[in-house]
């Protein structure tokens, strides 16, 4: 059956060594990705991370219907998502994951695909109001809560709104 063939492409890919831009030789599946099926037409390939798991999902009606090429492109584009996240922490289609694309043998002009966030990776806390932004990378300076900054020290930062970093996996 042609779903059967996809998922074993599917594995070999994901148990494939890539040599990711920084040298580093990478292999989804002993990064924790796991492989499931979706349901969407729209959406041909996601890949979903959240605090317990990693998931790779590629399209069942795109397994059965489109060119073996074209499934074969969006596994490795998948395969390069994981690869960004895992060792740049990169959740979009800018330069990194592009170079993970090349990295990874999949075209990286095409996206027909989109990464499902369900915790992002770092969360500031103010420790003034409350206050939570989402961040995927650890921020490179301090930061402080810009509403506690505007309201209560004239737009300047200050030690006392500095967000509290809490890392979320
Ligand atoms: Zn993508
Ligand atoms: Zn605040």
């Amino acid at each position: 059956m042609r779903t059967e063939a996809v998922r074993k492409i599917v594995y070999d890919i994901m148990t494939t060594t890539f040599t990711a831009p920084c040298g580093t030789e990478y292999r989804a599946r002993y990064n924790g990705w796991v492989f499931s099926w979706m349901r969407s037409k729209r959406i041909l390939g996601q890949v979903r991370t959240n605090s317990t798991w990693k998931v790779i999902r590629i399209s069942k009606a795109h397994a059965q219907h489109s060119e073996i090429e074209h499934i074969v492109d969006t596994i490795r584009h998948e395969v390069a998502h994981a690869m960004a996240i895992d060792l740049y922490g990169c959740y979009d289609h800018g330069i990194t994951w592009k170079q993970c694309a090349v990295a990874c043998g999949a075209n990286p002009e095409r996206y027909a695909c989109d990464v499902d966030m369900g915790v992002s990776k770092y969360t500031l806390t103010c420790p003034n109001c409350g206050d939570e932004v989402k961040k995927h990378r650890r921020p490179k300076r301090n930061q402080a809560c810009s509403n506690c900054c505007d309201k209560l020290n004239g737009g300047k930062y200050t030690e006392a709104f500095k967000f509290k970093i809490t890392q979320n996996y």
